[in-house]
């Protein structure tokens, strides 16, 4: 199921670049911001890989080295979808014009020089490498291009550079969206279910711990599910710059449990955002997380 949302999103950038290419004349897939970074195929190889990883990790998976690899096969079809779909879209128009619209006749009906052989999609590649110009923008100031010729080599260097950001693009999908999700620990297969508790500032985040860490250390059940409840019956709202969020994670693939702890801040009045590098993953035993879960109601 995975593969088929993959699938979708890739045909999807496909398209999207195509379009881009017929209708507003603009490549995107080889739009790089300083000459070498590939903003165009970054941002498509993302959006390719992007129903793929989206699925698995809605699921409870972790994305691992296979899923990586179908990520980076999307990455590979993204590319050869875009340049053969150019191809297949290239049209010389009655007055001898190159247009994307499928005006006139397919350049597949014309041939090479005098040579009599076709234009195929190989040749045609060939071709564009040789007779590549690029179009550069300064940051910021699209109408303010640079147009300039390239050599094969130049050009080469530049369809290399593309189809790493294709692959760093659709790999980089991945590992964001699984970022902000907590793994399990014991089989290191999933992402955890993850069941909220409540929120507290950095005061009460400190007793609320200092009582549930003794309880975990003792494995006491039902001094752990009481604390938690007391803390959930106050319903304190946070209004301070940074906030703590506790919560029990359960892994779905092998019901091990653990007291997520993520520490957020208020970015200047703007939302709260996780520091990741202080989140807190604490195991705990069978009896609290079942107890734990029954006493919030998620069980
Ligand atoms: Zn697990």
């Amino acid at each position: 199921m995975a593969k088929i949302f993959g699938l979708f999103t890739t045909v999807a950038a496909i398209i999207i670049a195509l379009l881009s290419i017929a209708f507003l004349d603009f490549q995107v897939h080889s739009f790089s911001l300083l000459f070498v970074i590939p903003v165009g195929s970054l941002a498509l190889g993302a959006l390719a890989s992007f129903g793929y990883f989206r699925w698995l990790i809605k699921q409870g998976y972790k994305p691992s080295g296979r899923n990586y690899l179908f990520g980076l096969l999307l990455a590979i079809i993204t590319m050869f979808g875009i340049e053969y779909g150019e191809y297949m879209i290239t049209y010389v128009s009655p007055d001898q014009e190159i247009n994307y619209r499928f005006e006139g006749k397919h350049i597949g009906q014309y041939s090479l020089d005098d040579s009599g052989e076709p234009v195929t999609f190989l040749n045609y590649y060939s071709y564009k490498l040789d007779n590549n110009s690029m179009t550069f923008s300064v940051r910021g100031n699209r109408s303010n291009g640079v147009t300039v010729d390239t050599s094969r080599e130049m050009s080469v260097v530049s369809v290399i550079i593309q189809g790493l950001g294709y692959i760093i693009g659709s790999l980089a999908c991945g590992a964001t969206i699984g970022d902000s999700k907590a793994h399990c620990q014991s089989c290191k297969r999933a992402y955890l279910k993850e069941h909220h508790l409540f929120e507290v500032d950095k005061e009460d985040y400190e007793s609320v711990l200092v009582d549930l860490n003794k309880m975990i250390s003792d494995d006491n059940v039902f001094g752990f599910s009481d604390r938690i409840h007391k803390q959930k019956e106050l319903n304190t709202k946070v209004t301070a710059n940074t906030k703590y969020d506790l919560k029990i994670g359960q892994c779905p693939k092998c019901q091990e449990g653990y007291l997520i702890e993520r520490y957020y801040e208020a970015k200047k009045g703007k939302s709260y955002e996780e520091d990741t590098a202080q989140r807190k993953v604490t195991h705990l035993s069978r009896g609290i997380v079942a107890d734990a879960l029954k006493t919030i109601g998620e069980a």
